[in-house]
């Protein structure tokens, strides 16, 4: 039997896929990421912005189209949100939410449907099994932080924390060579009153490159910077969520710190880790942001000096507090949107050409036309010629593509 596990939106959802995925290996199942004809679809939504629940819903029709008698299972947080949306097109599909993503293999030998109410323990899945050279592995799940855009606390739920003996044996299992711990609110880790930094001193004996995803500025702290130099091997990447540089907008999306209270984060981390990379995700016209506002993110943006900035353009969530706030023109949306991108390029160029003639380390993911590529610890994209497999010492030359060339000094 082939099974196609199909994921749409964040690392999050990725991770749970890799386990259902496993899942799936263990009971027998030939399993695929690529959308190809097959008997089983499991397909892991996002209704992180309107047009992620649309592509999601999408989703039906593409299924359809390669197997109209395939079992199609949809599970994630458009169908939590919506499960109705998922069996219009084909009654037939079955639909489970976020917090019971086991149910998912349960609906394989069953019919019906099963999006269950919210959870408050952390939900361990099948263990991924599989080896790759760089593995995501969840460890925290939901998020109590109620920005006023974001709905994924209305659907992912309160944040819940993994056991980090269970994280452990995940990581001794697929022996990654490198890791990359992640979760929908990775700051607000907490088991049983461990919070991230006491993660982090767990993970210490794992022979493993540790890379971070996506942190809040509140965790980063003398001692939480002290444990990830303690670690075996620590990637210096650190995506710091900014969305806005202004602190009147800041406020209005309840976030939690000021644009100057950012800036003594960012320093802080360079005190501990001089040639770290630090990149962002901004929000392009919040509905309460002027100009002015705007100017003030633009103006952080500069004196941050990030690696790599992600813009986003507001998208107003049904649900939310914002919703209910006067949304920008779609123009006025789309002209910051196009303001924050040539910064971005600018900000990946400076950091780039800053790097150039600099040692580092290439973790070698993948050969396509004549280059092998992959990321620097500091989350470079580097392209050596040739093939080239594992971690290998590099020197970093010229601009190329969205990276730079590098050159192997030693194998
Ligand atoms: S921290 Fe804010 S943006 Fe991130 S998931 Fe929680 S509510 Fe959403």
């Amino acid at each position: 039997m082939k099974a196609v596990v199909f994921t749409l939106g964040c690392k999050v959802n990725e991770c749970e896929s890799d386990a259902l995925a496993s899942g799936l290996k263990e009971r027998g199942y030939e399993v695929t990421d690529a959308l190809v004809p097959a008997d089983l679809y499991i397909v892991n939504t996002c209704a992180v912005t309107k047009e992620a629940e649309k592509k999601s819903r999408q989703m039906q029709a593409r299924i359809k189209r390669l197997n109209p008698d395939a079992k199609v299972i949809f599970t994630g947080c458009a169908c939590q949100k919506d499960a109705a949306a998922f069996t219009r097109k084909n009654p037939n599909n079955l639909v489970t939410g976020v917090f019971n993503k086991n149910a998912v293999l349960d609906l394989l030998d069953k019919s019906g449907d099963n999006v269950s109410d919210e959870k408050k323990e952390y939900e361990e899945l099948p263990t991924v099994t599989s080896f790759k050279s760089r593995a995501f592995v969840k460890v925290e799940d939901g998020c109590d932080y109620f920005c006023t855009y974001c709905i994924i606390p209305y659907l992912r739920g309160r944040a819940r924390s993994r056991n980090p003996e269970s994280v452990a044996i995940e990581i001794e299992k697929i022996k990654p060579l490198e890791t990359v711990i992640t979760g929908i609110n990775l700051s607000a880790y907490n088991y049983n009153g461990e919070g991230l930094t006491g993660l982090i001193k767990r993970l210490k004996p794992l022979r493993t490159r540790i890379r971070l995803s996506s942190l809040e500025v509140g965790v980063i702290t003398e001692e939480f910077l002290e444990e990830l130099k303690g670690l075996y091997d620590f990637a210096p990447h650190f995506h710091l969520s900014l969305q806005s540089g202004s602190n009147a907008t800041l406020k209005k999306m309840n976030r939690r710190y000021t644009a100057e209270e950012f800036l003594v984060k960012v320093d802080l981390i360079r005190k501990h880790f001089e040639n770290a990379g630090i990149t962002t995700d901004i929000i392009a016209g919040f509905p309460t942001e002027t100009e002015e506002n705007f100017e003030e993110t633009v103006d952080l943006v500069k004196k941050v000096g990030f690696s790599d900035i992600h813009p986003f353009t507001f998208s107003s969530r049904e649900g939310t507090v914002a919703y209910k706030m006067q949304d920008l023109p779609l123009a006025v949306k789309k002209e910051r949107t196009d303001r924050l991108l040539k910064l971005k390029a600018e900000c990946k160029a400076r950091f780039t050409e800053s790097q150039k003639g600099k040692k580092e380390e290439l973790l070698c993911e993948y050969y396509k036309d004549g280059y092998t590529e992959g990321y620097s610890k500091n989350y470079i994209r580097l392209y050596v010629k040739g093939r080239a497999e594992g971690i290998k010492k590099v020197v970093i030359g010229e601009p190329f593509r969205d990276g730079a060339i590098a050159e192997i000094i030693d194998n």
